[in-house]
């Protein structure tokens, strides 16, 4: 099964991902978890995306597609995988498009969660001071200032994916201010319908 979890953030994509990965065993290919760990390791790819993403903004296609292409050879992966934040713009949707056919795979379905954005800077404060209660250093762009950034950049660059995929009618919406689990429930409602 290859999925696609689209939302702006803090929508609770991560959340339903390793709640997908549990079930389903297959992996979360986070492109934000990959980029924050190539910043912690000091590679080169790390530090060209480190102050693009302190600011909020999106990091170049030509990086994200190239980490997402790498990883999706990789032997844990044949099954399917779960992509959590990726992609975010038409060009990596194109991108993603063309890596599964060049692999004669095929996309399942993109599962919008749909959220209101008043309640989304409520949501990261919290992961930040979650972060915190739990002995961890919060992220970095976890802040009111940099989250405004980041939901501008949802707005101009990702959510025309929704369209991209209506189009294609992979897309699915969930209604994301329900509970964590009811959002799961109906998130494996949705793939039971489309098995
Ligand atoms: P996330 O953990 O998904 O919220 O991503 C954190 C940051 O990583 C984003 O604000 C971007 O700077 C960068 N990033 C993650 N995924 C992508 C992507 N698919 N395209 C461009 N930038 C990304």
């Amino acid at each position: 099964m290859r999925l696609i979890l689209l939302g702006p953030p803090g929508a609770g994509k991560g959340t339903q991902a390793q709640r997908l990965v549990e079930k389903h065993g297959i992996p979360q290919l986070s492109t934000g978890d990959m980029l924050r760990a190539a910043v912690s390791a000091g590679t080169d790819v790390g530090k060209r995306a480190k102050a693009v993403m302190d600011a909020g903004e999106l990091v170049s296609d030509e990086i994200v597609n190239a980490i997402v292409a790498e990883r999706i050879d990789q032997a844990d992966c044949a099954a399917g995988f779960i992509l959590d934040g990726y992609p975010r713009t038409l060009a990596q949707a194109d991108a993603v498009s063309a890596m599964l056919e060049e692999r004669g795979l095929k996309l399942d379905a993109t599962i919008e969660l749909v959220v209101d954005d008043a309640a989304l800077v409520g949501r990261i404060v919290k992961r930040a001071e979650d972060a915190i209660a739990a002995g961890q250093t919060p992220r970095k762009d976890d802040n009111p200032e940099v989250f405004e950034e980041r939901l501008r950049e949802y707005y101009k660059k990702t959510a025309a994916l929704i369209g991209y995929y209506h189009a294609k009618d992979l897309l699915r919406r969930v209604d994301g201010m329900m509970t964590i689990d009811q959002v799961t429930a109906e998130i494996e409602a949705i793939l039971a319908s489309i098995k």
